[in-house]
């Protein structure tokens, strides 16, 4: 089995490994589509993410879909054919965070493509992998694989939107117009918010955005006399996303939200945050919330794109071959060129 490999900083190799061992609850899928997400690309950029260093050969991938090729005697739930999105997270069900349905938090969780234990959590980014038969949900025929391996971000962005509560009639904001951010606005619209304003620093992701039904996009850098519009009368907006991960898009969260409104923090924040008016939070009554990964959002984003509810085939730049790994990673990290890349088996 081929399976891509980082073993540092702007070192990714393809290489030939034994194919893992099968339980009786477990399912081979033959990997198909395996998108490159951020975490993807810092673990390749910079062999680590935050306190996360590589230490081992390692597979990055969380956003797959394949075909079944072997299940384990005790497997029901799917057959070999069987077309699935693979749910890169397997958790324990037993700790306390999990009997509380907060899988998100369990303490045994695997999940794929995370340097954060050693030995390292293995991702999708390989021919076959071995998963647990829960972690299968099957998709019709008619669902391209490359749209099936949106489940894991657009499973990301529902859940930022639950975690904002309702959104029916309201003006809501997203800072960091990537793939995620993109798909935040999506899962918004769909929950009935009316404003969907998108902002980012990237002319080509605004772009994307007013493609998937952004009702006004801004350049943050070149107008940032739009964001002090939405900033008067103590601000306009009642729900931001900050989805950039970036101190300043976090201050203009807290600019514009309206007293009482709800900031969603989605973005894993680094750099400094001197200048972050963190007082406003208590001044202008604000909610900030939290929102990591996802719960049973997971099986809801398969079903909307099984249904085509969501159509995000707008935000996929290319899926390229394995042996075009390098430049797929190359591409994905040219935010003025992509948004979602993918690695297709
Ligand atoms: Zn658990």
């Amino acid at each position: 089995m081929l399976a891509c490999e980082i073993h540092g900083a702007k070192d990714l190799r393809v290489a030939e490994r034994d194919v893992d061992a099968l339980k009786p609850t477990d399912v081979r899928v033959a990997v198909k589509a395996v998108g490159i997400c951020g975490s993807d690309l810092h673990y390749y950029q910079h062999g680590r993410v935050g306190d996360f260093v590589i230490r081992e050969p390692f597979t990055p991938g969380h956003e797959a879909s394949g075909q079944v090729i072997e299940v384990g005697a005790e497997v029901s739930t799917v057959r070999p054919g069987d077309r699935v999105a693979i749910n890169p997270s397997r958790t324990c069900g037993v700790c306390r965070y999990c009997r509380a349905g907060a899988f998100n938090h369990c303490e045994n969780v695997h999940f794929f493509g995370s340097a954060s234990r050693f030995p390292h959590m293995q991702g999708a980014m390989r021919e076959s992998i071995v998963v647990e038969q829960r972690q299968c949900i099957p998709v019709p025929a008619s669902l391209p694989f490359e749209i099936a391996a949106f489940g894991e971000p657009l499973a990301v962005a529902l859940h930022a939107v639950n975690r904002a509560g309702s959104l029916l009639g309201k003006t809501i904001m997203v800072v960091g117009a990537g793939p995620i951010g993109a798909l935040t606005l999506m899962a918004a619209k769909l929950a009935g918010a009316r404003e969907l304003i998108a902002v980012d620093i990237v002319d080509q992701t605004l772009a994307a955005c007013a493609r998937v039904g952004a009702t006004c996009t801004i350049h943050a850098g070149r107008d940032p006399a739009a964001l002090d519009a939405l900033a008067q009368a103590k601000g306009l907006v009642d729900v931001c996303f900050e989805v950039s991960g970036s101190y300043a898009g976090l201050a203009n969260c807290i600019r514009v939200t309206r007293p009482c409104g709800t900031i969603v923090q989605v973005g894993t924040l680094s750099g400094s945050s001197e200048g972050c008016p963190f007082n406003q939070i208590m001044v202008k009554s604000l909610s900030l919330i939290g929102a990591f990964r996802f719960t049973d959002e997971y099986e809801w984003a398969v079903d909307y794109l099984s249904r085509k509810v969501i159509d995000v085939s707008p935000l996929l730049t290319e899926a390229m071959p394995v042996a075009r790994v390098h430049e797929a990673f190359a591409l994905a990290g040219d935010r003025t060129r992509a948004m979602k890349v993918q690695v297709t088996f």
